[in-house]
């Protein structure tokens, strides 16, 4: 790659991806460039698409990027086509002896009570009462990775650009950036029937189950302060299967396709910042959230990158 391009972006995880997608349908030329993109938590994640239930934990900023972003994801998985996901909201399950949880997460949620079976019949029986968190969504990580990299794997490599994007996660050098380690575990469990994430509330191991096609599961997740990406503990492995398990008897006989670990990049205040040093924009700090998030941040970004280049851009 050699001509002259508007944009170069360095890191080719979730939001290199979703940006070199978003700029080339823009008209921009870009190339990209990542050593190793199967490293990227963007494949490891659930891709839950919660702003309800994430909103417990995180600021009203987050909440209200992740409401703005669901109506953009539905266009743009109609645009990517043959993506899983779903729009029917999240279940939030405990057992009997956590019942006070589940009060503190409804008075602090815009939940709804629910009878599980109703939602989810395989968990008729074992759950009585639940909570609904509904229009939230998911989607299938992996493929929507994959799709992205068939619309612009042909833009990797490096050429003068007027514009460098930074999208390197966890291994970007920026001040007050962290890590944080989260394991999953991607179980294949054909006689187990959920038809959204469902959410184990739990004083040790939260837990969710996110489906995937064909009787798969993403199991996660853990969240530890750290750095480290060697594989994932037994210890883990074991929390995260064994509350698996509690949820519903049938993913004992499950098979363990993987156990996958991934960094999140989170700043000090765990929101994303979009930042701007001359011609170089960093795009970092989506946390746990980059699903959630990510369409609004990159339509963000395509806009600040069009100004910054001004009339240039027509090609
Ligand atoms: C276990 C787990 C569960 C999650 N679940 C959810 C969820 O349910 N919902 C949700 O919204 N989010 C979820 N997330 C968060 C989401 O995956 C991240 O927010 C998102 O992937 C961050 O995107 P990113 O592009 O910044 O980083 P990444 O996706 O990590 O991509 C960074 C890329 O930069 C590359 N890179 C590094 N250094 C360089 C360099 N010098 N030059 C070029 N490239 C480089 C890396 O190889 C990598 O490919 C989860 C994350 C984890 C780990």
């Amino acid at each position: 790659m050699s001509a002259r391009i508007d944009v170069q972006i360095q890191g080719f995880g979730l939001m290199g991806r979703l940006l070199c997608w978003r700029l080339k349908k823009a008209g921009l030329r870009v190339a990209w460039t990542d050593p190793r993109p199967a490293s990227a938590a963007g494949w490891v994640a659930a891709a839950m698409l919660a702003p309800k239930a994430e909103a417990v934990l995180s600021s009203p900023a987050i909440y209200e990027m992740g409401s703005a972003a669901l109506p953009l994801w539905q266009v743009w998985l109609g645009e990517l086509g043959g993506i899983q996901h779903g729009f029917t909201g999240t279940l939030v399950v405990s057992h009997p002896q956590d019942q006070a949880l589940m009060g503190d997460f409804h008075q602090r949620s815009q939940s709804e009570p629910c009878q599980v079976g109703d939602l989810e019949p395989a968990l008729a029986g074992r759950f009585g009462q639940g909570l609904w968190l509904s229009g939230e969504g998911y989607l299938d990580n992996q493929a929507l990775m994959s799709r992205l990299a068939e619309l612009t794997g042909d833009d990797e490599g490096q050429a003068q650009a007027d514009i460098l994007v930074d999208c390197t996660g966890a291994a970007a050098e920026l001040p007050g950036l962290r890590a944080v380690r989260g394991e999953v575990a991607r179980l294949h469990a054909p006689e187990v029937t959920l038809t959204r994430p469902v959410r184990l509330l739990h004083p040790r191991y939260p837990l969710y189950i996110v489906p995937r096609p064909n009787g798969r599961y993403v199991v996660g997740a853990t969240e530890i302060e750290s750095r480290d990406d060697s594989p994932v503990s037994v210890q883990s492995a074991l929390e995260l299967l064994s509350a698996a398990h509690s949820l519903h008897p049938g993913f004992a006989e499950a098979r363990i396709e993987s156990l996958q670990v991934g960094l999140r990049p989170a700043f000090t205040d765990n929101e994303p910042h979009l930042t701007w040093q001359g011609n170089r924009l960093s795009i970092n700090g989506l946390y746990r959230h980059g699903f959630m998030i990510g369409p609004v941040l990159a339509e963000r970004a395509v806009r600040e990158i069009k100004a910054h280049l001004g009339g240039r851009h027509a090609h």
